[in-house]
């Protein structure tokens, strides 16, 4: 598989816990997309020989934030350049404060047949606290107008470990999720992203972080309804119907190669990595300039991709065995001696991959951290985490006001 990825870095307002590049400079939109759509050139221009897309990801930032008329630009450009599968997956992001009736039906015609809405919680004091810009009303409403402009797919993002918190309330959020009926879930414990207004408040004591036991057991509760509910866990996070997996996403998770576009967009191409500058300013001046607006790019060894394939993969479908002897000489089963013993504790299923259990994703940490340390010492290399680790420093122009 092979996608496409499309930073959109505008919010009409920062959430207090949200790392992602995005300014509230909504003024400068229309100058973005002309420099997007220049990027997308320069980038088609230098990349010979790129693969087939089988999905194409609108993120941020908020998507939904660009009129009908500047997504047409951008995906006309993208069609231009790059060939993109007739039944690829086109999803955007959107913020449930952002939409109109009649913007979903444009996105739709514009062909986007995949929507994930930032939803977090269905209670207001929730939102409110969080900064986001929509009440709950306007999440679940949301929803119908996405069905009513016909899409199919629609995903939901929520939240839980939430300073205050209840599991009461959680589980109301869920209850809320699951009636509306969406073919996809994600659900993410909130974590407090260093240089973030949340992180600064929780250094000042004006917040607690939720104690580890109350977030596990918020983690656990997910999982076991979601599973009632008919949501298969594909993922550390990310729950579908069957066939409703997000394919931009496991083409992430399976180490397949990815284009990406935008400021701080990180790609992966031809084996190595590379990532946008994380500052609008930076990479307008970069592009208008007919130069890439790369801040830096690093080729994967056989070994780091190694890695990277054995830890993406155990937190999502499952390490494919045969694949990875054939792309790393690795008999992954002996490798790692302990996964018979993790098998016999139900922690995961060996078959022609090994796959976590409902119990193992809930110690998928643990469970990643002793897999590579096995890895580490039949290789004799240190494995450099660049995932959960971004490698650039921040140099965003503006960023919160709101403390
Ligand atoms: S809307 Fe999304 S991208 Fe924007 S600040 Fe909130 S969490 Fe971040």
């Amino acid at each position: 598989m092979f996608g496409l990825y499309v930073h959109i870095p505008f919010c009409e307002k920062k959430c207090i816990y949200c790392d992602f590049y995005s300014i509230e400079r909504t003024d400068q939109i229309a100058e973005f997309v002309t420099t997007l759509c220049r990027e997308i050139e320069l980038r088609a221009a230098v990349n010979q020989h790129i693969p087939t897309a089988s999905s194409v990801f609108f993120g941020g930032g908020t998507p939904s934030l660009l009129s009908p008329i500047q997504l047409s630009q951008i995906i006309e450009t993208i069609k231009v350049h790059f060939l993109i599968h007739p039944d690829a997956e086109w999803t955007m992001e959107c913020n449930p404060g952002t939409i109109t009736q009649q913007s979903l039906a444009s996105y739709k015609s514009l062909g986007i047949n995949r929507l994930s809405f930032g939803v977090q919680s269905f209670h207001e004091s929730e939102l409110a606290f969080l900064h986001r810009i929509h009440t709950p009303d306007e999440a679940r409403d949301a929803v119908s107008m996405a069905r009513n402009a016909g899409f199919d797919s629609v995903s939901l993002d929520l939240m839980f470990a939430l300073p205050n918190q209840t599991m009461e309330s959680w589980q109301s959020t869920l209850e809320t999720a699951i009636g509306l009926g969406p073919d996809h879930i994600s659900a993410y414990s909130l974590i407090f992203e260093e240089g973030t207004p949340l992180y600064t408040m929780l250094q000042r004591g004006r917040v607690e972080r939720t104690g580890e036991e109350q977030d596990a057991d918020m983690y656990e509760y997910a999982i076991k309804r979601l599973a009632m509910a008919g949501y298969d866990q594909y993922e550390v996070s990310n729950f579908a119907q069957s066939g409703s997996e997000c394919l931009h996403n496991v083409t992430y998770w399976s180490g397949d190669e990815y284009i990406a576009f935008g400021p701080s967009a990180h790609g992966f191409l031809n084996g190595s990595r590379y990532w946008n500058f994380r500052s609008l300013a930076r990479y307008t001046d970069d592009v208008k300039q007919g130069n890439l607006p790369l801040a830096n790019s690093e080729k994967l060894t056989d070994i780091e991709r190694m890695f990277e394939r054995a830890f993406l993969e155990l937190r999502a479908k499952g390490i494919r065995i045969k694949e990875f002897a054939e792309d790393f000489g690795i008999d992954i089963l002996s490798a790692i001696g302990e996964l018979a013993l993790w098998e016999k504790e139900g922690l995961l299923v060996i078959s022609d991959r090994i796959t976590l259990t409902a119990t193992g994703y809930q110690v998928c940490d643990e469970l990643s951290l002793r897999a590579i340390a096995a890895l580490e010492k039949v290789t004799g290399v240190e494995w450099e985490d660049r995932i959960s680790a971004p490698e650039e420093p921040r140099e965003d122009e503006s960023y919160f006001t709101i403390l």
